[in-house]
């Protein structure tokens, strides 16, 4: 590009040089940027430069920053509260591991992020070229079908309303989770133990225990592997009794049971009090939906509670 010289772009070409290219967005960092002085801004997604579109700071399902994934963020009300997400993505996540359709639904107007509209109302786009967040195929937000049919007629995709993008986003969960871990994995979100990372509350092989094993990240860029999640507990109750230079936690990765692969801990519904055992015994067992935990508890004893609640005591049951 001339720096130096003056050059006539129109808003819709600054548009599609910005968001083209699919993002897999867990934590995607190499969006091309534009930014002339004096054109409009681009379509910066995720948002890179600070902004305060939100102050509702994290997406509960996955632990992304709610700020930076402005465009696509939604809000709700369940039995459970009232919640905002990075996604279409992870309202459907939430939906189904609840098993509860998500009432008094807003989303982020794409092309204005500091704008929430009834979702009922909005049209979506899925499949343009926008990147999407924690989706292959994005699926973004209008206030009116114009809108949506403006924005594909440069950048692609479908027009849809909410049923239909829920819809969509619903059926993908199942097969889109090995590829957000595979993404989480390269961004270095989360990663195997290898095999001499030792639990640093029992001092046991966390890389044994691919049923149980949990990792917790630190603000300082430190990483434990726990061999099971009553290791991870007992740490983060006291984290200085097992570490000298214990910072504060930024995000907890533990292992879905029974169905593996690693998950965000805070999202999930966790069973203790049970007669499962994990390598320690007395186990909080992750399950990912509020249903199935339910079920385990009803065959194996022991309550249901959202990872708030964990404690030492409660996961021994004293
Ligand atoms: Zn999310
Ligand atoms: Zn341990």
């Amino acid at each position: 590009m001339n720096e130096g010289k003056k050059i006539e772009i129109s808003r819709r070409v600054i548009l599609k040089a910005a968001v083209i290219g699919s993002c897999y967005s867990v934590a995607c960092s190499s969006l091309p940027l534009v930014a002339w002085a004096g054109d409009v801004p681009a379509v910066e997604h995720p948002m890179l430069t600070p902004g305060n579109y939100t102050n509702k700071g994290r997406c509960p399902n996955c632990g992304m920053n709610l700020n930076m994934w402005a465009r696509t963020r939604h809000e709700f009300e369940n039995s459970e509260g009232e919640f905002a997400t990075c996604s279409i993505r992870c309202l459907a996540d939430m939906s189904v591991n609840t098993d509860e359709n998500p009432a008094k639904v807003q989303v982020a107007v794409y092309l204005q992020p500091e704008k929430m509209v009834d979702a009922a109302q909005a049209s979506y786009l899925i499949g343009s070229t926008a990147s999407g967040t924690m989706t292959m195929k994005s699926k973004i937000a209008f206030a009116s079908k114009e809108a949506a049919e403006e924005f594909s007629s440069t950048h692609g995709g479908k027009v849809v309303d909410f049923n239909g993008a829920l819809t969509a986003a619903t059926k993908e969960l199942t097969m889109s989770r090995p590829k957000i871990e595979a993404k989480r994995k390269k961004k270095g979100k989360i990663e195997d133990p290898g095999p001499e990372a030792r639990c640093p509350v029992c001092g046991m092989y966390p890389a044994r225990y691919p049923q149980h094993r949990s990792q917790l990240s630190t603000a300082d860029g430190k990483r434990y592997h726990f061999c099971s999640s009553q290791c991870l507990i007992a740490f983060q109750a006291n984290p200085k009794q097992y570490v000298k230079d214990a910072a504060k936690t930024k995000s907890i990765w533990v292992t879905v049971f029974p169905d593996g692969g690693y998950e965000y801990g805070m999202g999930l519904y966790y069973l203790v009090g049970s007669s499962i055992l994990g390598p320690m015994g007395k186990e909080a067992l992750p399950y990912r939906s509020k249903v199935a935990a339910d079920k385990a508890a009803s065959e194996n004893g022991g309550k249901v509670v959202r990872f708030k609640a964990l404690n030492p005591a409660l996961v021994m049951g004293e």
